[in-house]
């Protein structure tokens, strides 16, 4: 039985979508993925993903349902919170959000009123934009305070987060980043926000992955709320996932729909599940523990090319690195798009002490769940980690950059990507 559609329809039907798709396909194959953020979801989650269960609605949750016909879809659902539960240890889980920013806002929406002060990461040391940007939501109807790193060290300023939070009582405590490449204290967090009478969320957006795999201090024990995405380390479907005690449960779900969505994505709730069950594989912690390995590796190999990585190293998946150092002239947007051009794709980032905007940067943020979800180890990260000097050190001339591109290309041909 065909429940599943591969292409065959496409490529005769619609002639132009279907060749950006198979663009984006060599794309991905014949790059090399550096973006923290990204990964790839395995061929079930695909086909899941990409299956009949986008046609229908189902807006409620399972045996609650406002519409008829939905006995299957809430097996899927079903299916997908107790394994989340079996997964983190969770109370509660709402599979439901379409996206991490569409997790923290029911969260915020739950528990706050427009006025409240949420404590969260300011976001130049590695927070969200949902955490309080003045143009995101979190940061039009609150009133947002933010705690930072350590200068000397990177670190979070776990004492001044305590100060602040004493001072201005905020309502709810948010931790979790998008780029903050050194393990989380999410006990003493929780504890800094009760103390002050405050909720605290943990968004693990990020780290997921590594807190599925008993690879990261878990938040789930201490923190009211963790919000993740489920694309990221965990490698699922692109999407949300809300967990809380059990005592919020019904505030979470009528906050998330009606709240703030309409019908869920049963589809892509179906490639949630699919995608915990995999993360409750053996093979997915040794595929975790990878990642961290890669990431230590690149790391140090940079390092010992005379490149700086904030905070010295990392504990997770990801690093940043420090341009100015040892190429005061070269900004984070030129670094990216040299690389760019040798196929080697990052994102530029910003550094702790700053000096350039937000668009031109200092720094490089350099994750490998992708890479080591091709199956790339130690040795590639070593490769990796001497193109990127090369690339950096040709720039503006970029004499080299045909030679790299090969290189890169004949890499990526070794690793072929798992969907195929
Ligand atoms: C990626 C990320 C999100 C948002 O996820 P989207 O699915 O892009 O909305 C939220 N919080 C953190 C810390 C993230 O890194």
């Amino acid at each position: 039985m065909n429940i599943f559609f591969h292409g065959e329809d496409l490529e005769h039907s619609d002639v132009e979508v279907f060749a950006a798709i198979r663009s984006e396909l060599e794309r991905q194959e014949q790059h090399i993925e550096l973006i923290a953020s990204e990964n790839f979801a395995s061929p079930a989650i695909l086909e899941t993903a990409g299956s009949v269960l986008t046609n229908k609605y189902a807006e409620g949750y399972p045996g609650k349902r406002y519409y008829g016909g939905c006995q299957y879809v809430d097996t899927v659902e079903s299916l997908a919170i107790e394994r989340a539960k079996m997964l983190f240890g969770a109370e509660h889980v709402n599979v439901q959000p379409h996206s991490g920013s569409q997790a923290n806002t029911a969260v915020y929406m739950a528990v706050l009123k427009p006025g409240d002060t949420i404590l969260t990461m300011s976001l130049e040391n590695g927070g969200h934009l949902t955490h309080g940007h003045p143009k995101n939501i979190s940061g039009m109807l609150y009133h947002v305070v933010h705690y930072g790193i350590t200068l000397n060290t990177c670190l979070i300023d776990y004492d001044e987060m305590l100060e602040i939070a004493r001072k201005n009582r905020p309502k709810l405590v948010t931790i979790g980043a998008s780029a903050y490449p050194r393990s989380i204290d999410f006990e003493r967090v929780a504890n800094i926000a009760h103390e002050c009478g405050a909720l605290v969320m943990a968004d693990i957006a990020h780290i997921a992955g590594l807190v599925a795999a008993g690879l990261h201090q878990s938040p789930v024990p201490f923190c009211d709320f963790v919000t993740t995405t489920t694309h990221k380390t965990l490698r699922g479907p692109r999407g949300g996932m809300i967990m809380c005690k059990q005592q919020f449960a019904k505030d979470i779900d009528s906050a998330l729909f009606p709240g703030i969505q309409g019908g869920p994505l049963m589809h892509i709730i179906a490639a949630k599940a699919v995608c915990f069950k995999e993360a409750l594989s053996p093979m997915f912690k040794k595929y975790q523990h990878q990642i961290i390995k890669n990431a230590s590796c690149l790391a140090e190999e940079l390092q010992a090319l005379q490149l700086s990585i904030v905070s010295g190293g990392t504990d997770n998946h990801l690093l940043l690195v420090d341009l100015r150092d040892s190429y005061p002239e070269i900004s984070g947007k030129d670094a990216q798009f040299a690389l760019d051009k040798v196929n080697i794709t990052t994102n530029r980032n910003t550094v702790p002490n700053e000096t350039r905007s937000p668009f031109q940067t200092s720094g490089l943020r350099l994750g490998t769940p992708a890479l080591t979800s091709r199956g790339m180890k130690e040795p590639e990260m070593k490769q990796i980690a001497n193109m990127i000097k090369l690339v950096l050190d040709n720039i503006p001339h970029g004499e080299e950059s045909f030679a790299i591109r090969e290189e890169v290309i004949d890499l990526c041909s070794k690793f072929p990507l798992p969907y195929k």
